[in-house]
């Protein structure tokens, strides 16, 4: 049977350039970049140029700025939790979305815990943040401003360029989320007047296991790991070298070829979401039809059971996700979907397809093909199907 992989936001293939740029690291060139001898000084020279290749992909200045850390999980961490213990004494508030993933939303609710306050701004039915909102509620107490320029699950982009001319007049750092927009959308710290990003290896073809938080000159935060002091001491343990040198590659890589996949993901996205919309009746789109991640279709079914639409796809070799990977072992009806207004029954019936660069039109058409005829018997047998369809 044949296996078409629709499930790019769940984890990411690893383009082969980057597993060979990496080997050597894992065989030839084993040293600790803390070593003074020549294996050390390898290790220590490719990190630094996996910092270069990724402050081209990002619009940074200084490859200073990027601390490499395990996961985009941890990079979230460090910037919510670091920065916000370190930064106290400036002030206690925080705000962020309604939307953001779990390694934002979990820190903020451990900070609560600490004392913080944390606002979490409403979106509107497409998955926008109220910009006017976002102004109005910063305080003279707030520190920190958190929001995903991306989201990963409905899609939507948010205007980034806006909230960080807010942050940077009223003197408040901003920290974005990347890890779903990264490689996919140009990004530019400096002209988004970005203080903090949070950035994935495996989301731009890299390897597993990296991830890494730009963090502007000046802004400091409290190390979450302690230990031998790398990454100026701001993430302790001995560096990822073959990771690191792989998400270097992978940024490489996107900087060249990111708008050409762009445009070919994008014309795959739109064909996917007009044909199920015409040809499905009860079908709609989740997210906003053109302000979205080039390569995510997030769409919604009436009547149908997320879970059972994921099965029956499997059965017909299609690789697909109803909601956030990582929230989908809780089988809630995702908190994204329910912010942007969608009614918990309704939220249940979603189904998430991300495309990625080695993904073709024909398996697009044959995903078109296949998807009716699960729908209309998923229907036949729900329950909630009124008087059948
Ligand atoms: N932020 C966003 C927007 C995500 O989509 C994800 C999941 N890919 C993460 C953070 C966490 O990534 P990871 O599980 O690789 O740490």
């Amino acid at each position: 049977m044949r296996k078409i992989y629709f499930d790019h936001a769940s984890a990411y293939p690893v383009d082969s350039r980057v597993l060979e740029a990496m080997s050597e690291y894992y065989s030839t060139w084993i040293g600790n970049p803390s070593s003074v001898h020549s294996f050390g000084v390898e290790a220590r020279k490719s990190i630094g140029k996996a910092r270069e290749s990724l402050i081209r992909l990002i619009g940074a200045s200084d490859p200073e700025e990027i601390i490499f850390t395990s996961v985009a999980t941890e990079a979230n961490n460090l910037a919510l939790i670091g920065y916000s213990t370190r930064n106290r004494r400036k002030g206690t508030k925080i705000i962020t979305s309604s939307i953001e993933h779990m390694s934002v939303m979990n820190p903020c609710k451990y900070l609560q815990k600490l004392g913080f306050k944390v606002t979490y701004l409403p979106v509107d039915r497409e998955g926008f943040i109220d910009i006017g909102r976002l102004e109005e509620e910063i305080t003279q107490d707030t520190i920190l401003v958190s929001i995903a320029y991306a989201n990963g699950e409905i899609g939507t982009i948010q205007p980034m360029r806006e909230i960080g001319k807010i942050t940077r007049e009223k003197e408040v750092v901003l920290h974005a989320d990347a890890t779903a927009a990264c490689g996919k959308i140009p990004l530019d710290v400096q002209d988004d007047n970005i203080d903090m990003m949070t950035v994935s290896s495996n989301d731009i073809y890299g390897p597993k296991g990296v991830g890494a938080l730009y963090m502007r000159r000046g802004v400091t935060v409290a190390p979450l790991v302690l230990g031998g002091g790398q990454e100026r001491g701001y993430r302790s343990g001995s560096e990822n070298v073959p990771g690191i040198v792989g998400m270097g590659r992978a940024a490489e890589i996107a900087v060249e070829e990111m708008e050409d996949e762009g445009k070919k993901l994008k014309a795959f996205r739109d064909k996917l979401i007009s044909t199920v919309l015409s040809e499905i009746g009860g079908s709609y789109l989740n997210g906003h039809p053109k302000k979205r991640l080039p390569n995510n279709a997030n769409l919604r079914f009436d009547y149908i059971e997320g879970e059972a639409l994921i099965l029956s796809l499997d059965m017909v070799g299609v690789a697909a996700s109803s909601s956030s990977a990582c929230t989908s072992k809780t089988l809630e009806p995702s908190h994204v979907l329910i912010a942007i207004g969608i009614p918990p029954a309704e939220a249940q019936g979603s189904l998430l397809l991300t495309l990625g660069k080695s993904n073709t039109e024909e398996e697009v058409d044959y995903v078109l093909r296949e998807l009716p005829g699960i729908v209309k018997r998923l229907r036949e047998m729900s329950p909630l199907t009124p008087g059948g369809v």
